[in-house]
């Protein structure tokens, strides 16, 4: 038997996060300074990692803003 698989996806990881001033431009909840981890996976196999600093509400979790290194 042969398994096709074509399945690629993204899982978001808070590593850690800290209170920070606003509020989410779209529920108004509060917003936090995170650092993320974005792992890239393909057939559930991790094989990219990406971490990056946003803004994100604590709420709703939108990313406000983003700082790319
Ligand atoms: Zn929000």
């Amino acid at each position: 038997m042969v398994f096709f698989c074509f399945l690629v996806d993204q899982q978001r990881q808070v590593q850690r996060s800290k209170p920070a001033a606003g509020i989410c431009s779209r529920c108004g909840g509060g917003a936090s300074v995170a650092d993320m981890k974005t792992a890239t996976r393909f057939c559930y196999v991790p094989f990219y990692w990406k971490s990056w600093r946003a803004i994100v509400c604590t709420f709703c979790g939108a990313v406000l803003r983003s700082y790319q290194h």
